[in-house]
């Protein structure tokens, strides 16, 4: 039999990358040598006292309780970490009942529309954005009102252009800055504005800090919970995916508005169990030696990150360089008429070369495009040339 999906899962977008992979592998079995920069997964290895710390904790004989349910042999290392990182980094003080850990972002993103949201409620989510935002709020049977980012406003969300009425109804606000995929930053009076709108309307601001460890040239990103007081109205999501190189391992938090962390610990309880002990260990160990393991993978990101803009900026670009994420976006070249998804086909069809067309962020991502700096140097090269060889 075929089951039929539930009209939540019917109703959702295509996900975009499942898309990209299928017209990968279509172009690769019609013998096409593809080179995808389409995916944000860092290529370079977790760090070695990260690995180190898993084996050890996971092969503790002394330790009875290392193959259990996450949420029953909780590591209080991991919170621990999170809060003495949240300290150092940004001197904010967070509460015992003011940090979650999660399953990485991406896991919390999707849980806390049902942990605070009921059919018939709005949620508001940038766009272009990430996708599981919107995924969130249709899981909860709630529904979303998009804002468009745009590039004459830096890519920074204009509070004004929330309706009243949407205002004094949403739930929730998203917000992501460093930003995925426009590599906008914003400034801590950005997250000012953002504390006192989600209090003017009773709505909870829930910031994304997937990409604040990834950023060059001196600067440093913000946490929006350097406001005061901004934890009456605000939850970060902040994940140790790209900061430590360490997607696969699923280990990130939330922090910030106590009520709301309840919210989503209480849905974590119901639903997942946890994660592996060791790997709560180990992810304590990353944040714990945050100030030694990251700078060496932002000098590679960095490195990256010259060679794409450099090489494009040689080639008929203006595209400044990023202070911040893992990815270049840049504009559609001039004979598309902006369509991203034209270049993005062109690239895949003529040079065998993957990139992510912004239209697949949202409206207003249309006429440009992304590429990630996940790959290899040489690899990164090689599908330079390529393009370079298409939009002449
Ligand atoms: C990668 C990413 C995440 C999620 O990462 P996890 O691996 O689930 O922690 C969240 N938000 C944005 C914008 C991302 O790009």
């Amino acid at each position: 039999m075929d089951v039929k999906l539930s009209e939540r899962l019917a109703q959702l977008p295509p996900y975009l990358f499942a898309d990209l992979r299928r017209k990968i592998a279509a172009a690769r079995a019609a013998g096409v040598d593809v080179i995808t920069l389409g995916i944000g997964d860092p290529d370079y290895p977790t760090p070695d006292p990260v690995i180190e710390e898993l084996c050890r904790a996971v092969d503790d004989q002394g330790d009875p309780n290392r193959h259990r349910y996450g949420c029953d042999a909780a590591a209080p290392e991991f919170p621990a970490a999170v809060r003495s990182f949240y300290k150092r980094r940004w001197g904010v003080q967070l509460g015992d009942d003011q940090v979650v850990c999660t399953m990485g972002s991406k896991d919390a993103i999707a849980k806390m529309g049902m942990a605070i949201m009921d059919p018939g409620d709005v949620g508001i989510i940038p766009e272009p954005g990430y996708p599981t935002y919107n995924i969130s709020h249709v899981f909860a049977g709630a529904t979303s009102y998009r804002v468009g980012l745009r590039p004459e406003k830096d890519w920074l969300f204009d509070f004004d252009e929330v309706p009243a009425e949407v205002a004094d109804k949403a739930r929730i606000l998203w917000l992501n800055y460093p930003n995925n995929p426009t590599c906008a930053t914003a400034s801590l009076e950005f997250f000012e504005k953002a504390a006192a709108f989600g209090r003017a309307h009773n709505i909870l601001i829930a910031h994304d800090s997937a990409y604040s460890e990834n950023t060059y040239d001196g600067y440093k990103a913000p946490s929006i919970l350097q406001v005061p007081g901004a934890d009456e109205v605000a939850v970060e999501f902040f994940s140790l995916s790209k900061a430590f190189n360490m997607t696969g391992w699923r280990a990130g938090c939330v922090v910030g508005n106590a009520s709301a962390v309840r919210a989503l610990s209480l849905v974590k309880d119901n639903i997942d169990n946890g994660t592996l002990r060791a790997v709560q260990l180990a992810a304590a160990k990353a944040l714990d030696r945050a100030e030694e393991i990251i700078p060496p993978i932002c000098e590679v990101y960095k490195r990256r990150r010259d060679l794409v803009v450099d090489t494009l900026n040689a080639n008929g670009w203006s595209i400044e360089k990023p202070k911040s994420t893992i990815y270049i976006w840049a504009p559609v070249p001039d004979g598309y008429e902006g369509k991203s998804g034209d270049y993005a086909a062109d690239l895949l069809e003529k040079a065998g070369v993957v990139v992510t067309p912004g239209r697949g962020y949202g409206e207003t991502g249309e006429g440009f495009f992304r590429i990630s700096l996940t790959y290899p140097d040489n690899v990164l090269k090689e599908a330079l040339d390529r393009m370079i060889g298409v939009c002449k």
